[in-house]
């Protein structure tokens, strides 16, 4: 294993994510040697807080990864505490010097990784200050890892982005969409351009529909305040589902390099047709939960979880059909949905092949007699939380007449090969100090991500009719299956 060399400076380490995600993935690079010796971690946040209690915080999120005292007291020793309110230019100072101090205590030759796990509001002021008080280097590698919310439409997406890359420029710029560090999703690229049976039906005249579900079961829990300014559309939609889409839908890289994936995931994403407001109206739809009961358990409204306003009209479940324009795709419906307090939890791709033109059983087959078509061939990636793929396929019926029957060949990786496989911000993490920005969301991405949405919001935000509204532990509101069922299809959630 290849030792990296890097200080990593966490805003927000006090934080949820530095806590549940960054310390434990952390932790799990060490143990596998990708750190070892000259790392350096610095926490900042208003707290005041000594390095004794901050290492005792970080041990505390590393329990259930059963370290050795040894392991602990090594790993921990790493790390250091640095109270900073980020608005305050002298604050930084104090920051670099213990910048310095420690590159030069752990050897770290001016590699920096600058971790912003805080609001988004305070992207622009702390890029300013690492530049302006000199905290990247000269001699190293520095590296911006920045969470979502990438801003929240277009303009402010663009707003923040100018602020960063006035500090850092976009190969040095990192940000986060966990889901790119799923096994599941990367896996697409491998099942469509390491097989030849789907890469040569991966077009229209093949694939009749492709449908994703990004399906929650919970509810919004202790979020309501930062859901009723985002929803379903901007909290999902924007990001972790046009994702998918484009690499779905993009035409094969030449190599499988950053660039080239890039360059053909943007080409799909510049593809996917961006509505007029009417246009929005007939192909999104949007529910929000109301009370709803699963077996014993019952579930309250969206409207009455905490901090939400008791007629909110944000949506907690979409659905919606993207056009993609293109010579492969035109005429084949993208359909999306994704939503909180559904009947379980999944992440799932159903590609569904097109029948075959004719059936030549129709005059066999004793259970469907005289059927015009066959059921289709359906590919499914499962991306969470079981992880794998299945294919049905049509054989034929033990005995006698020719009565077709669907069977389904099916592969889920092992729960234990998925116990030990890395965790997503691990992967992420190892990746940005291996300087690969495949996994991360570049600018041009981002910024046709919003064009996309933003006319959807837009059309909502005019629609004065009150939201639909499903009953928890549903798959959502009647509108979402109409969407499909008026184009003579079905969502597949069970293949
Ligand atoms: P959090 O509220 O738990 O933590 C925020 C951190 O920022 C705390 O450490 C706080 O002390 C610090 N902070 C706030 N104001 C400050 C200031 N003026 N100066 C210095 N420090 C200040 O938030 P979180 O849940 O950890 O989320 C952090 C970021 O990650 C957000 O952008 C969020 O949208 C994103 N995110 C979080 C999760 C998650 O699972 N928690 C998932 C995806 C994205």
């Amino acid at each position: 294993t290849k030792e990296n060399i890097a200080l990593f400076t966490i805003f927000g380490g006090t934080g949820d994510l530095a806590k549940r995600k960054l310390y434990p993935s952390l932790f799990r690079l060490f143990r596998k040697g990708n750190l070892k010796k000259h790392f350096a971690i610095i926490g900042t946040a208003r707290r005041d807080w000594t390095d004794e209690y901050y290492r005792e915080i970080v041990k505390e999120t590393l329990v259930d990864l059963d370290p050795t005292e040894k392991e602990l007291a090594e790993f921990c020793g790493h790390f250091y505490y640095q109270a900073h309110n980020v608005t305050d230019t002298e604050h930084y100072d104090t920051l670099k010097t213990l910048a310095d101090k420690l590159d030069e205590d752990y050897q770290l030759q001016g590699n920096r990784i600058f971790y912003l796990a805080m609001a988004p509001q305070f992207f622009g002021t702390i890029t300013s200050h690492l530049a302006s008080q000199e905290i990247v280097t000269e001699t190293g590698f520095n590296r911006l890892i920045i969470e979502k919310p990438f801003g929240n439409d277009f303009y402010s997406a663009e707003k923040l982005n100018k602020e960063i890359r006035e500090a850092f420029n976009e190969e040095q710029i990192y940000r986060i969409d966990h889901y790119l560090g799923k096994e599941m999703v990367q896996n697409i690229s491998a099942i469509r351009f390491g097989n030849t049976i789907f890469e040569a039906l991966w077009n229209k005249n093949y694939i009749d529909n492709v449908q994703i579900t990004f399906a929650e079961s919970i509810g919004v829990e202790e979020r309501g305040g930062y859901y009723e300014k985002s929803g379903a559309l901007k909290d999902m939609i924007q990001n972790h589902v046009l994702q998918v889409v484009s690499l779905l839908a993009m035409d094969e890289p030449s190599v499988f390099s950053q660039e080239a994936i890039l360059a053909e995931k943007v080409k799909a994403l510049n593809a996917i047709r961006i509505y007029t407001e009417e246009e929005a109206r007939q192909n999104f739809v949007r529910g929000q939960y109301r009370e709803g009961q699963l077996d014993s358990q019952k579930f309250i409204s969206y409207k009455e979880e905490h901090n939400v306003h008791e007629d909110s009209q944000i949506e907690t479940f979409v659905a919606g059909k993207f056009h993609i324009d293109n010579f492969r795709w035109e005429g084949v419906p993208f359909y999306v949905r994704t939503g909180k307090r559904l009947t379980e939890k999944g992440t799932r791709i159903s590609i569904v092949f097109k029948p075959v033109p004719v059936n030549v059983f129709r005059e066999q087959d004793q259970k469907a007699p005289d059927a015009e078509t066959i059921q289709s061939n359906v590919l499914t990636i499962y991306i969470q939380p079981t992880e794998g793929f299945s294919l049905s396929l049509n054989g034929k019926e033990v005995g006698q007449g020719f009565n077709l029957h669907p069977v389904k060949l099916d592969f889920r990786h092992s729960s234990e090969t998925m116990g030990n496989s890395p965790e997503a911000y691990e992967k992420l993490i190892l990746d940005c100090l291996n300087g690969d920005g495949t996994n991360f969301t570049h600018w041009d991405e981002v910024a046709q991500s919003w064009r996309i949405v933003d006319v959807i919001r837009r059309a909502w935000d005019k629609d004065s009719d009150p939201i639909p509204t499903y009953p928890s532990a549903t798959m959502g509101p009647k509108c979402a299956f109409d969407l499909l069922k008026n184009d003579g299809f079905d969502w597949i959630w069970k293949p």
